[in-house]
């Protein structure tokens, strides 16, 4: 037995020394997590009105940049309505090229810093990051916020120079993503754009909707004085329809082109008794008095100040996160009335995440069925109805059904509805000839962008319905394209056939890399 075990010592030996003789193979460096943005703290932040995450200081950026597996065929860039370059602009920002990944961005972007805090990543350029399959995927949206800000702090970027002036006007009716994107892709071409915007700043939702902590407004007026930059000319406080109509800035005006870009400003309301109380609002009403006319700022600004002890908010998307989140910085207790499950809200994951955090209460499941009201017809609560979740309805999601008998009341001095806008019907009424759907939104051949009326083009929210900031810049950049064509050729564009997508990305995540740590989001 010794001996057989002398004899097989030196065989197992030289096995062990041959191994060691054999240069080990370096082992990479794992992948880094993806890296989290600091945030105020949920309990300061509640009280003021500053923007909640405070961006990647550079080196993070560059850690979270080095993460991109750079993607011979990045599907990330078919997630993007704009088709951004992503992994161009993201190994710019890996490589420290802050302002050249900037500039990288603004080839397709009119809106860089303000797609990388609101554009909805986790369903388009995020979700089919191919490193997302086994790890958290690259954070596009931050990169996007991090070089925009960075040029826009540090850049000094020159304008770039025009081209010779065709000659040609384009007039855009309003000033919200749409029309900015194809006011200054048409004004880059050289063509002369006239802005005329309603309300008294530009912006559209922007501006007016979406809160100063989600998007600091300075940073919308920077990238809107990029146009003035671009000699668009803009007009506010015009509205078309009233001012002056479509047809008399065709005719009267000589205008070669004009794009519709007038959002879906129309709130909808519940149709329940109470609901013309005092104290009830759309939450377009509630977020302009508190965006756009600082009612949280009051005697610097003269709108008068919202006060609420109690506001309920109807409705799970965007709007509604925005209108609760705000309820709660002007000191009320903020309780969130939806009639679905939290899986099934339309919100931004990140926008409910921090509505939890910051203490908003979520009623799921809960349908209003009136406001209640006091003596002097003021909001006093409202009475719900208990729900439970039945079939799947047109959208794919499962119908909410009232449970018979399963009334409650919630105490409440402020209700805001936000359940849905759809197009003002000011333009389709002052435009007869201009075809209209039965959802009131404009008909347009979604190649080109053309409405069926010669010259005239129309995208955004007016077009698609409520929708989002790149998809109404998509649509712009396509409208601007065929508008360009229509006034060199006086033809519209001849759709080309669409590249077939390759469903195959070429780089994966490689078996060793580690996702260390879970981000705070
Ligand atoms: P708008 O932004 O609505 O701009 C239209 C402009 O036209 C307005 O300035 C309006 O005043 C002007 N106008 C209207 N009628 C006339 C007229 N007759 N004459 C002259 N001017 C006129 N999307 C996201 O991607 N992420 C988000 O986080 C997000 N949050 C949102 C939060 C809120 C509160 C709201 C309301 C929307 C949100 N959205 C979000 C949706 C997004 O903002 C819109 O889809 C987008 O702004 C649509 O762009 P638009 O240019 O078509 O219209």
């Amino acid at each position: 037995m010794e001996d057989k075990a002398e004899q097989a010592r030196p065989a197992a030996d030289t096995d062990e020394s041959a191994k060691a003789r054999k240069p080990a193979k370096a082992k990479k460096p794992p992948r880094p997590p993806r890296q989290a943005i600091p945030e105020q703290s949920p309990r300061r932040r509640t009280h003021n009105f500053e923007e909640v995450p405070k961006g990647y200081a550079p080196q993070i950026a560059m850690v979270e940049a080095s993460r991109c597996l750079g993607c011979k065929k990045p599907l990330c860039v078919l997630g993007c309505p704009v088709n951004i370059d992503i992994p161009a602009f993201v190994s710019l920002v890996a490589e420290g090229k802050f302002v050249e990944a900037a500039l990288k961005l603004n080839e397709e972007t009119a809106l860089p810093a303000v797609c990388g805090r609101v554009c909805p990543q986790e369903s388009q350029c995020e979700k089919v990051c191919v490193l997302g399959k086994k790890f958290e995927p690259v954070a596009i949206g931050r990169l996007e916020r991090f070089a925009a800000d960075y040029a826009r702090t540090y850049g000094n970027i020159p304008q770039a120079e025009l081209p010779e002036p065709t000659g040609k006007k384009v007039a855009v009716i309003g000033a919200g993503p749409a029309g900015i994107t194809v006011a200054g892709d048409l004004a880059r071409l050289g063509h002369k754009v006239v802005i005329y915007e309603a309300l008294h700043l530009p912006g559209g939702v922007l501006m007016y909707g979406i809160p100063e902590f989600r998007l600091p407004k300075h940073i919308v007026q920077y990238e809107i004085n990029n146009l003035k930059k671009l000699n668009v000319e803009l007009h506010t406080d015009y509205v078309i329809g009233k001012t002056e109509t479509v047809d008399q800035l065709i005719a009267d005006q000589g205008f070669d082109a004009v794009f519709i870009g007038a959002g879906a400003g129309l709130p909808m309301f519940l149709d329940i008794p109470g609901e013309n109380a005092i104290g009830v609002y759309s939450a377009n009403e509630f977020l302009t008095r508190i965006n756009l006319m600082k009612a949280y700022d009051f005697p610097r600004y003269a709108t008068s100040p919202i006060r609420a002890k109690h506001v309920i908010t109807v409705g799970g998307g965007n709007v509604a996160m925005d209108s609760a989140r705000c309820a709660l910085r002007l000191g009320a207790k903020s309780t969130v009335v939806y009639r679905r499950a939290r899986e099934q809200m339309p919100a931004r994951i990140e926008e409910i995440h921090h509505a939890e955090e910051e203490g908003v209460v979520f009623n799921f499941l809960t349908n209003p069925v009136r406001v209640i009201t006091n003596d002097r017809n003021c909001a006093a609560g409202m009475e719900c109805l208990r729900m439970k979740l039945g079939e799947p309805d047109d959208s794919g999601r499962r119908r909410p059904v009232a449970i018979e008998g399963s009334n409650f009341t919630i105490e409440a001095d402020v209700v805001v509805v936000a359940i849905g806008n759809k197009p003002n019907p000011l333009i389709p009424q002052t435009s007869p000839d201009l075809k209209i759907t039965r959802w009131g939104t404009i008909a347009v051949d979604e190649k080109t962008m053309a409405t069926d009326r010669e010259g005239v083009f129309a995208g955004g929210d007016i077009v698609s319905g409520a929708a989002t900031v790149i998809s109404a810049m998509g649509q712009g950049k396509i409208a601007a394209k065929s508008i360009d064509y229509y006034l060199r050729t006086g033809q519209l564009p001849q759709p080309q056939p669409e590249p077939q997508p390759e469903p195959e990305a070429e780089a994966e995540p490689e078996a060793g890399d580690q996702q260390q740590a879970a981000e705070s989001q």
